[in-house]
């Protein structure tokens, strides 16, 4: 005997009915079946609704109409398919059902009240529809069938909504009336019968609940729960679009899992089961043939510490403390207590070890009762002040880590946390269960989605995302889009899906939270016209739940660098080449620092000195290894490092700059080279990074001209212009040649000063064979003596540039690249 049991979901349409018929028709010819059906659909919740309107005092037509609609469409629907089909019981049912309803909303109505005992018969009519379509169906198929009343076959306790099947009493009423053989044998889920004899319903969701029910009494063979996903994920399917599919479960890992959220399973259904052993397979009924999730004994196949993430929302968190609670016998039990009679049920308990306090979970609309029943309880406490008046934290949810193999791995804890705070997730309280099975934390409602995809991300080592917003799409910023486009698919083949989300230039924007298609960008983005804005992005990032954004600037704008601050403050990390930043005012510089590291995000520049050349990188782990940059010179001008190398080869500095300004060489304003400024925030960068607290101010430039050069006028007159300098050029290198030194302009850090010039370098300077666009920089630290440590290779260039931007983007993923 097999338990077979379809939720809403699979019978929401005529298709999906007919499916599960199929489903059914097909195992009833292998061995004995018996059925536990829902309602169509949201059949349940329109029920609900009219409930709600009667209770405001409706007639609760217009709900009434919907759910008859709904139910007679369904009848049309199916009958096109099963001509044959019989509808007279069903009609029948219909009926009556809907009569009783009109019945019922006149006395709520009439009441101004719902009593428990009719609420549930009208939340449960739609099972009672729903069986009669299905005894239709298969009999219209050849198959014959017949239907079980619950109400006379499971006997149960508790509250009308909320009951509890006794599985051993209702084994006997099985035995006493044993149901006809060679029958589908249909059963309504949702509802049992009292000891009255009334009907009762095992709470919302309860069909699953059903269904092991039935199993364990009919000692089935296995308990199948067909549903719409092909079984038991990691995570919520709806929530993280790469969740993985579970091969199988243990009960108690399937008990954690459903308790704490997972509403493929109703949390009730493993009791029954686990305690007859009998399997449960869920499995999808649009998808018949593949292998679902089987819960059983053991953990199984999937050889998992930890199993799966799941989440409870719309939480209220109760904190009871105050000097009274130390040492006070019962506490907990007068707490417990209050809840308990006043029928609010307990999600989650912690208590701080001091016994101060005790905090727990209560779904939120049971938070009005809770208040009330701890009021009352503690009323004396509170006016003698041994009690602090009673904390509600509102709108948090829970995030729970289920496992049975969690109790022998070490790390799950940290690991969970470490994602947490990657997102910024505020932990409001975290509650271990003594199995360690499950490890779970009190968050704020808001946060749901980032948490269980960063959660997801890092403990399952499943698909890192890296979403990029580039500004400033020129030439390195252009050449690096260009750069991701390549590589995107040899990235994906390692697990790391890197999205360009968003690309802006001065004139406009395309954003993207699900990755911009990347083919014909520039194209498109000339024809975007919204602004870039720091809100834009922010609210896509929010509503896209992204959780690893990087901001890439690869403009020169100040007004994009004053931003950065609250970039990284709003989550993303901020990537640039930019220099702006680096080199604007000591406090901000500090500030950058510090929000990167509360908002545990990361702010890299390598690309601000050396272009590609890992510069900032050497530097830094120099200085955190304890050595200590005693001097410092370099070439750090590629244009520079060409003009100042022609000057050797007996060209004029005019000629130089001619050729470099046509080659691409130099900024489109040659000035902006030779005035020395840019040297002087590359100097002033690498200075503080060797923990100089310098102002761009305190860098001496010498100009690359000569002293009082009128450098005024638009780029063309000051080229031509140019030529007076040539002069003052050409005696400096014939007095350097002399000396057996050649010309370069050169940054220097020494004895705490800054200084950007022309210097005559002998030939045992490393700077000396620098030419042709070539960057070097010396370092001579405390280790480095007298040999300093020299980098070189092309410091400019977009294409270089670029792969070194590419390269910071993708270290924002930090360890994660090593997994
Ligand atoms: P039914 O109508 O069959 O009872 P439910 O809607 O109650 O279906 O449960 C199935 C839904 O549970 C899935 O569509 C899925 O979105 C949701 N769900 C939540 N967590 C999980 C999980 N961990 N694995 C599978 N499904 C899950
Ligand atoms: N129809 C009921 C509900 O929606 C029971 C179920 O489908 O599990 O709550
Ligand atoms: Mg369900």
């Amino acid at each position: 005997m097999r338990v077979l049991k379809f939720g809403g979901s699979s019978l929401a349409d005529a298709d999906r009915f007919l499916r599960a018929a199929d489903i059914i028709a097909n195992n009833a010819q292998q061995e004995e079946v018996a059925v536990v059906l829902s309602a169509p659909g949201k059949t349940t919740n329109k029920l609900v609704a009219v409930i709600e309107a009667a209770l405001k005092g409706s007639d609760a037509e217009m709900q009434i109409a919907e759910i008859e609609d709904l139910f007679r469409g369904l009848l049309a629907e199916v009958q096109q398919t099963l001509p044959n089909l019989d509808p007279s019981g069903y009609n029948h049912q219909l009926k009556a059902s809907l009569s009783q309803l009109r019945q019922f909303v006149n006395g709520i109505k009439l009441l101004g009240m719902c009593p428990d005992n009719v609420n549930a018969r009208i939340i449960s009519k739609g099972e009672r529809v729903s069986i009669q379509l299905m005894k239709a169906v298969l009999e219209a198929k050849g198959q014959a069938a017949s239907l079980i009343d619950p109400v006379e076959y499971l006997l149960a306790s508790g509250e009308h909504l909320e009951a509890l099947v006794d599985v051993e009493l209702s084994t006997e009423n099985f035995r006493a009336k044993p149901l006809p053989q060679g029958h589908v044998n249909i059963m309504p889920g949702f509802t049992a019968g009292n000891e009255k004899g009334e009907l009762v319903t095992l709470g919302r969701n309860g069909s699953d609940y059903s269904a092991a029910v039935l199993a364990a009494c009919l000692r089935a063979e296995c308990c199948e729960i067909w549903t719409d996903v092909d079984g038991v994920y990691n995570c919520d399917p709806r929530l993280v679009a790469d969740a993985r599919l579970l091969k199988s479960l243990s009960y108690q890992e399937a008990m954690e899992l459903s308790y704490f959220g997972a509403s493929v399973l109703h949390p009730k259904t493993i009791a029954p089961i686990a305690q007859f052993q009998i399997p449960c397979l869920i499995k999808n009924s649009f998808n018949p043939q593949g292998a679902g999730t089987l819960i059983g004994q053991d953990s199984g196949e999937d050889k998992l510490a930890i199993k799966g993430i799941t989440t409870l929302n719309d939480l209220t968190m109760v904190n009871v403390s105050g000097p009274g609670m130390k040492g006070m016998v019962g506490m907990a039990s007068r707490v417990f207590g209050a809840m308990s009679s006043a029928g609010v049920s307990i999600v989650l308990i912690t208590q701080s070890s001091s016994e101060y306090s005790i905090s727990f979970c209560i779904e939120a609309e049971d938070k009005a009762r809770a208040e009330l029943a701890l009021k009352e309880a503690f009323e004396l406490e509170l006016k003698d002040g041994l009690l602090e008046p009673v904390e509600y934290i509102d709108n948090v949810a829970i995030v729970t880590l289920v496992g049975d193999g969690m109790r022998t791995s070490r790390g799950v804890a940290s690991q969970f946390f470490a994602s947490l705070a990657e997102v910024n997730v505020n932990i409001v309280a975290i509650a271990q269960g003594s199995s360690e099975r499950a490890i779970s934390a009190v968050i704020p409602e808001g946060k749901i989605s980032e948490a269980i995809k960063a959660c997801h991300e890092n403990l399952f080592n499943s698909k890192h995302f890296l979403d990029v917003f580039v500004v400033g799409v020129g030439g390195v910023g252009g050449e690096l889009v260009d750069q991701i486009q390549r590589q995107q698919g040899k990235l994906a083949d390692k697990g790391i899906v890197l999205r360009v989300c968003g690309l802006a230039n001065s004139k406009g924007v395309l954003l993207d939270g699900q990755g911009l298609p990347l083919e014909h960008w520039r194209d498109r983005l000339n024809g975007a016209s919204e602004q870039f804005s720091l809100a834009s992005l922010k609210s896509l990032v929010q509503r896209n739940h992204i959780i690893n954004p990087v901001l890439v600037d690869c403009t020169s704008s100040e007004v994009i660098a004053d931003q950065y601050a609250d970039f990284l403050a709003a989550g993303f990390h901020v990537v640039t080449p930019n220099k702006k930043a680096n080199t604007a005012s000591m406090s901000y510089y500090h500030q950058l620092r510090n929000v990167a590291r509360s908002s545990r995000r990361k702010l890299m520049y390598e690309t601000t000195v050396g272009a590609g050349l890992p510069v900032i990188e050497n530097l830094q782990n120099l200085i955190a290894a304890g050595d200590e940059l005693e001097r410092f010179s370099g070439i750090l001008s590629g244009s520079l490092s060409y003009i100042f190398g022609k000057l050797d080869e007996g060209m004029s500095l005019s000629q130089a700059t001619n050729i470099a300004k046509d080659n691409g060489f130099t900024e489109p304003d040659p000035r902006d080279d030779l005035s020395g400024m840019d040297v002087a925030r590359k100097l002033l960068i690498l200075a503080r990074e060797a923990g100089m607290a310098l102002e761009l101010e305190d860098v001496v430039v010498d100009q690359a001209l000569p002293p009082g050069f009128d450098d005024s006028g638009s780029v063309d007159e000051f080229m031509q212009r140019l030529p007076e300098a040539d002069a003052y050029f050409q005696e400096l290198t014939a007095k350097a040649r002399q000396e057996g030194k050649v010309l370069r302009y050169v940054g220097e850090i020494a004895d705490g000063q800054c200084r950007v010039s022309i210097a005559a370098v002998d030939e045992n300077d490393p700077m000396f064979k620098i030419k042709d666009g070539e960057n070097a920089l010396a370092f001579y630290s405390r280790y480095y003596n007298p040999i300093p440590l020299v980098l070189r290779g092309y410091g400019a260039g977009t294409e270089v540039t670029a792969a070194g931007v590419f390269a910071d983007v993708m270290r924002t993923l930090g360890w994660k690249l090593g997994v």
